[in-house]
């Protein structure tokens, strides 16, 4: 292996659980839809709740769906 490469992998690997880290200790991101705002506007001028995000403003990260999955595949597999 090239030592670029390795550092490159080494680089991601870093990233990657740096990225689960957060998600683990804080599983809530701003909406990227409404940026956090809660509501749109529509096109007439009237404010609309944000439907991706139930108008809380908040989402589950992705990271978290993902630790939440393989949390409840690994419990349910348990004998
Ligand atoms: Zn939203």
């Amino acid at each position: 292996m090239t030592p670029i490469l390795l550092l490159a992998s080494l680089t991601f690997l870093g990233y990657t659980l740096c990225y689960l880290a957060v998600c683990t200790v804080s599983p809530w991101g701003r909406c990227r839809r409404c940026h956090g705002r809660r509501f749109h506007r529509t096109a007439i001028g009237t404010r609309r709740d944000c439907l991706r995000c139930d108008g809380t403003g908040i989402r589950v990260r992705i990271g978290r769906r993902l630790i939440d999955y393989i949390r409840a595949e690994y419990r349910a597999g348990k004998p």
